[in-house]
């Protein structure tokens, strides 16, 4: 089968004003990962809203990115990101909605336009159960 989705790592998606949100594990793992103080991680990376933690942007040619994203469009702390960049593009909202998937692929070049919803839907399932695992509480809002 074709893949769904494959990811051409333009960074196009971790742009604008991401409301990416974390967890303090999360935090702790992405602090080691940087080798950084965990207070100092998160003095430099994370704001806290309404409470919960999301990672901070900073400006980059006029425009809010991810305080993570590289020049390559890479991601600074890839094997430990956030479970909503772990998770992206099987979010919730996308699997239940062909019209989004479907609006989705003028910004995101990863989605594979020649399969069918039903397939990526499949495949996305999948993804998901291999990444969340017994984390219930992101099912939610994921
Ligand atoms: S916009 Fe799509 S193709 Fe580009 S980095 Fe994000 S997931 Fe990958
Ligand atoms: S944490 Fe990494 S993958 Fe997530 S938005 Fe930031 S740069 Fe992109």
């Amino acid at each position: 089968m074709p893949k769904v989705f494959e990811c051409k790592m333009c960074g196009e998606c971790c742009k604008g004003q991401g409301g990416i949100r974390t967890t303090l594990e999360e935090i702790e793992q992405m602090a080691k990962y940087l080798k950084m103080d965990k207070a100092r991680f998160m003095a430099d990376f994370v704001r806290r809203e309404n409470g919960f933690y999301y990672i901070k942007e900073k400006e980059r040619d006029g425009q809010l990115v991810c305080v993570f994203l590289q020049d390559n469009g890479g991601c600074a702390v890839h094997p430990c990101k956030p479970l909503p960049c772990k998770l992206w593009p099987y979010w919730k909202g996308i699997l239940s909605s062909e019209i989004d998937w479907r609006a989705l692929m003028d910004v995101c070049k990863g989605f594979n336009p020649k399969v069918s919803f039903e397939e990526f839907v499949k495949e996305g399932m999948k993804e998901r159960e291999k990444i969340l695992g017994n984390r219930q509480d992101e099912r939610r809002y994921l």
